[in-house]
């Protein structure tokens, strides 16, 4: 049995629905897509953990079902007394989606509190996978604890599978972001950046020193995402390039990234070469952008 845990948060998801004036309530969130689509494309000899915190209420109790009927373990979800789940509305005008978030007082905000609970979620696993927005929501303390842990657990034989998924609405400053996320790489084995975002907070020139800039921190495996364009590659220091399937029709990019990392990742655990791997990722992720919404059942 392979074991993947994937570290972050999940949220409510308010759409509009069909009927004019109301809304539907999803769950979503990067990390958690992640887990999704791996538990999608993954047999049952592959276990795929959230670690997380919710509360104690209702809708905390829903999100849990959500996970479970997906087939998500949810037993490291920490249910904290008091707190509730973060929410996104997304709201339509004139055809342009625009989202409103409420999760500055979200439970998931101390998934990293309990080094024991960290270290008891991950034990045994193979992949630990986590991204940029599961650490902007931590305050500091915790996020230390966070990469502290990852790296006696990647001391111990794991892998560290890490997407920045740069969000500086959610950090204090450019410089604090670009800190936590380049310190994030360094307990990483895997990085999966999307070159457009590195661009703008890291001054990356192109897809290649956004590539570099990873490499010289010592990660050893860096795959470069950029929209639609091609994929750069570094394995041990061997590069390689692979160009995404063009997409007939984009209906909505909402998940690609988190799609992507999942078909990556699914490659590499059945055994297959990271450039067959990423070619898998890619059109995963050019299927999930052909319809609406986060998640596309994909099995
Ligand atoms: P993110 O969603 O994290 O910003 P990207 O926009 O870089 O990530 O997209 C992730 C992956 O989704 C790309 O590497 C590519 O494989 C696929 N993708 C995104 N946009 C397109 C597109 N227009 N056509 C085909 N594939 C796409």
């Amino acid at each position: 049995m392979t074991r993947i845990v994937s570290i972050g948060e999940c949220m409510v998801e308010l759409a509009p629905s069909s009927v004019e004036g109301s809304y539907q309530i999803g769950f979503a969130g990067d990390t958690m897509n992640t887990a999704w689509y791996l538990r999608q494309l993954l047999g049952e000899d592959h276990q795929i953990d959230y670690l997380s915190a919710v509360g104690q209420d209702a809708i905390s109790d829903q999100m849990i079902a959500f996970l479970e009927d997906a087939g998500i373990g949810t037993d490291h979800v920490l249910r904290l007394p008091g707190l509730t789940v973060g929410l996104y509305m997304i709201q339509l005008q004139e055809g342009e989606r625009s989202f409103s978030y409420w999760r500055g007082q979200s439970a998931a905000r101390n998934l990293a509190s309990d080094t024991a609970h960290l270290v008891s979620a991950l034990n045994g696993a193979q992949i630990a996978f986590f991204s940029g927005i599961t650490l902007a929501i931590l305050s500091d303390t915790d996020r230390t604890r966070l990469l502290d842990t990852l790296n006696a657990y990647r001391a111990d034989g794991g892998t560290v599978v890490f997407d920045p998924n740069l969000r500086p609405r959610l950090w204090e400053s450019a410089d604090a972001m670009t800190a936590s996320i380049m310190a994030a790489a360094e307990v990483s084995d895997t990085v999966l950046p999307s070159h457009e975002d590195e661009a703008t907070w890291f001054g990356d020139a192109d897809p290649e020193a956004t590539l570099a800039r990873y490499t010289q921190a010592g990660v050893k495996t860096v795959v470069v995402k950029n929209g639609p364009g091609e994929i750069i590659i570094s394995d041990n220091e061997n590069i390689s390039r692979v160009s995404p399937v063009a997409a007939p029709k984009v209906v909505d990019t909402t998940a690609a990234g988190d799609s992507f990392n999942a078909g990556y990742l699914a490659s590499v655990l059945s055994g297959k070469a990271i450039d067959q791997a990423v070619v898998d990722a890619a059109a995963l992720a050019g299927r999930v952008i052909q319809s609406r919404g986060a998640l596309m059942p994909c099995g």
